[in-house]
């Protein structure tokens, strides 16, 4: 398999727009107006319309707050607090690892926009932590990605998957990992979201739950900017485009499915107000999204429809202010109905 090269800074002799995604010619030099693909203008413009840092978001509230939430509700934040941060940790660095390997200046763009929101969420974690428990507390929730046996299991392929791809960088393992990252955006996260909403429809912590659907509307643009990319690099290497490799697909999000749903059962048995049952049909409604993004079918025919409707309220229909239903106040952003609408993502 031929390894992928780091992409010169600056190649004059290539021209400006890139012959191919990876494994391709360009010089280095980014007109937007002058792309392979005119589309990743947007889905940048998209991204970057969605600023926002983690200092901006009041935490008074949820100061006073935690103390008073049950003991269960405590442990599941902090374990979810530190699930998120796991996972959340590495998508910084395979952005800038896509980044560095791509031939396309677009994309590289692209995914230099993406990792500065990572870093951003993960510095959410520390600030969500900092405001509500001691240090030695928000020590022990960042060690959970390393110390917990079922988060643990829970991130093994994803492990695999993303240290293949730093460590021996073909396109089958970029494929790999952005299959993974597709994945991380568009699922892994979910059931940790849908705690937090879950305690914010019932006027808790509603700081945490704001600074959560922030990240998670980044998320949903990620996924999409990583599945278009994803589709465009599949078209472009059609020899990688095998059944072999779409069963491995399917059989990624089987997995993915179980380990997410055993993960929302340890973590969430306790919790008022979530129904396991409802948050499995969650996942795999979430699963079916994802794979679509891809361009693959549905494996799940009877979740076709999101079975939690109460979170339709806080994730699915953004609207174009981003605090209508924390109550906050509320800040001008570009209208994202101007530009996408989220129920697509
Ligand atoms: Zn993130
Ligand atoms: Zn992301």
């Amino acid at each position: 398999m031929d390894k992928l090269t780091r992409v010169k800074a600056l190649n004059p002799a290539n021209p400006n727009k890139a012959t191919a995604i990876f494994g391709g010619k360009a010089s280095g030099i980014l007109n937007w107006n002058d792309l392979a693909y005119p589309h990743f203008y947007t889905l940048r413009q998209r991204i970057r319309s969605l600023f926002w840092t983690a200092n901006e978001v009041d935490m008074t509230q949820d100061v006073k707050q935690f103390s008073t939430l049950s003991a269960q509700e405590q442990d599941a934040f902090l374990k979810i607090i530190g699930l998120l941060a796991t996972l959340d940790g590495p998508q910084t660095t395979i952005a800038l690892k896509i980044a560095d390997y791509t031939t396309d200046p677009a994309v590289k763009s692209l995914m230099a926009t993406i990792a500065d929101q990572e870093s951003e969420h993960n510095h959410s974690y520390a600030y969500v932590l900092s405001s509500v428990t001691t240090l030695d507390k928000q020590i022990e929730s960042f060690e959970m990605g390393r110390t917990d046996e079922v988060l643990m299991r829970r991130n093994e392929r994803i492990v695999e998957v993303y240290n293949n791809f730093v460590e021996n960088p073909t396109i089958e393992t970029t494929l790999k990992a952005m299959v993974y990252t597709t994945l991380l955006e568009g699922l892994f996260f979910y059931s940790g979201f849908a705690f937090f909403y879950n305690l914010a429809r019932n006027q808790k912590m509603v700081g945490t739950s704001t600074m959560v659907s922030y990240i998670n509307r980044d998320e949903l643009q990620h996924g999409k900017a990583i599945s278009d990319i994803f589709r465009a690099a599949l078209a472009e290497n059609p020899e990688y485009n095998t059944e072999e490799f779409t069963e491995w697909i399917y059989d990624q999000f089987r997995h993915s499915v179980e380990q997410e749903t055993l993960w929302s059962e340890y973590v969430l048995k306790d919790i008022d107000g979530i129904d396991l049952e409802e948050m499995a049909g969650y996942v795999k409604y979430r699963a079916n999204k994802m794979l679509r993004m891809l361009g693959l079918s549905e494996i799940y025919p009877e979740h076709t429809k999101n079975p939690m409707r109460w979170i339709k309220a806080y994730v699915d229909s953004f609207d174009d202010t981003k605090t209508d239903f924390f109550e906050q106040a509320s800040r001008q952003y570009v209208k994202t109905s101007d530009l996408n609408g989220f129920d697509d993502l």
